[in-house]
């Protein structure tokens, strides 16, 4: 039998092996697995700048960024160095310090109708933790998702949910109970009419509505225009928060994210990914009003050990810092020129498909209708994307292993860099033309 991945990495398939022995699956997320591809996921040493370096000391130009965080590159010299000095303090007191204050600071400056927050560690916590706050807040148990949509693993909100949950096709995850599915309403994306009519039928009964600020989990989905506005106006209408989660968005897309971009004032906002600075650091916040309800302040519980790390406040502090115009200005035109590039390779290779952006995030679909929501993601070619990802990863490229994720790029993506995913293109593209459904 043929092998469909030619190029093999030893040294990764033992560390994967010895993995799977004392770890569900080998990973401890799933899509790192790279069940939706195939072959042996990858196991990284090193990176420096827009660049990777595997077990097998193979080389790749990284188009994950660590799923967005590594904005700026792997090991930034100046985030490294903040997070040096902050080590060498200590690594967490289990007390307030300087570093949170800072880069809650930092954060509400940036982003007009953040008045308060409140640190985290993972975006999975900012978006519970905002779940729960809102229904405290309005005294409500309902809330309205969008297909696709991925706000983390939080019980209420898996159903439907895109990333992982969307590249395995899971249905509704077993370990949820129906009490927690059951105050989740799944509305489809892009569907104003199907959440005023949600709202209908659920008079004083809906907490929120929560979505991706524009969405990148289903792949990239931006939202229509007026869709994040008539949100706004629906849950204004009808006593509930809007509640926009910019765990991925967030100081990617803009200085102050997605809400940079179309200025739709959402009550509440969770944040992670690139804040962290490349450690556990997450948050949400909004009104100060809502965040009044937050204990100490207010009744509505919410805590961690963790909570507000120096180590990675020290990071994220460093890394927003370093994030001017300028560096938004790099991303983008990075970002443009790659897209160009994947644009031209597989018209050239006559492979339908569509190229979806949402400021410098941008993704794939292998379809040549547009994609609104997550049945149309759904309907695309994703075995052509299997063979396209792993012609990139073995011209020395690494994207998502899933057809269903942003790709993401950074300020260090150079011409050394950008030339190389030039030169993998044509072959990848080709690999998908040629490539026909897999027989399982
Ligand atoms: C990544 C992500 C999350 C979850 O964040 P974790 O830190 O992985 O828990 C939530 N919402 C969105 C939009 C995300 O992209």
């Amino acid at each position: 039998m043929s092998n469909p991945y030619p190029y093999a990495a030893p040294v990764s398939q033992t560390l994967f092996d010895r993995a799977a022995i004392v770890t569900p699956g080998g990973v401890n997320s799933p899509v790192r697995a790279f069940r939706a591809v195939g072959g042996t996921p990858r196991f990284m040493v090193s990176g420096d700048g827009p660049y990777l370096t595997d077990a097998d000391g193979r080389e790749y130009v990284d188009l994950v960024c660590s799923w967005g965080p590594m904005i700026l590159g792997h090991a930034h010299p100046e985030v490294i160095a903040a997070v040096q000095a902050a080590v060498a303090r200590g690594t967490s007191f289990g007390t307030p310090g300087e570093g949170e204050v800072a880069l809650a600071e930092e954060m509400v400056a940036r982003i007009e109708p953040l008045e308060q927050v409140r640190l985290v560690s993972s975006g999975t916590e900012a978006t519970m933790s905002a779940i729960r706050l809102a229904r405290g807040f309005t005294g409500r148990t309902k809330v309205i998702k969008f297909a696709g949509c991925y706000h983390g693993h939080v019980d209420a909100l898996l159903a439907a949910a895109g990333s992982g949950v969307a590249t395995f096709g899971l249905p509704d995850t077993p370990g949820v109970t129906g009490a927690q599915a059951g105050d989740t309403i799944v509305l489809p994306y892009n569907d104003l009419e199907a959440v005023q009519a949600a709202f209908h039928a659920h008079p004083g009964e809906i907490a929120c509505v929560i979505t991706e600020a524009s969405p990148g989990n289903m792949g990239v989905v931006p939202p229509l225009p007026g869709f994040n506005a008539g949100l706004k106006a629906a849950c204004e209408k009808n006593g509930a928060l809007y509640v926009s989660d910019e765990v991925m968005t967030g100081f990617r897309v803009s200085k102050a994210g997605w809400y940079g971009v179309d200025g739709v004032r959402p009550d509440l906002m969770t944040f992670g990914k690139v804040m962290g600075g490349g450690f556990p650091a997450a948050a949400f916040g909004g009104r100060a009003d809502v965040m009044a309800h937050l204990a100490p302040a207010g009744p509505v519980y919410q805590a961690g050990t963790l909570s507000g790390n120096p180590i990675a406040t020290a990071a994220g502090l460093a890394q927003l810092r370093l994030l001017d115009d300028a560096a938004y200005a790099k991303v983008d035109a990075v970002s443009a020129e790659i897209r160009g590039l994947v644009t031209q390779a597989l018209t050239e290779a006559g492979v339908a498909h569509r190229l979806q952006t949402a400021g410098n995030m941008f993704s794939v679909f292998f379809t040549d209708r547009e994609v609104r929501d997550y049945e149309d993601a759904k309907r695309q070619e994703s075995f052509r994307f299997t063979a396209f990802f792993h012609a990139m990863l073995a011209e020395g490229v690494y994207l998502p292993p899933s057809a269903f994720e942003s790709w993401f790029v950074s300020t260090a993506h150079d011409a050394r860099a950008i030339e190389r995913v030039a030169t993998a293109l044509p072959k990848a593209a080709r690999a998908a033309a040629q490539a026909t459904e897999a027989a399982e």
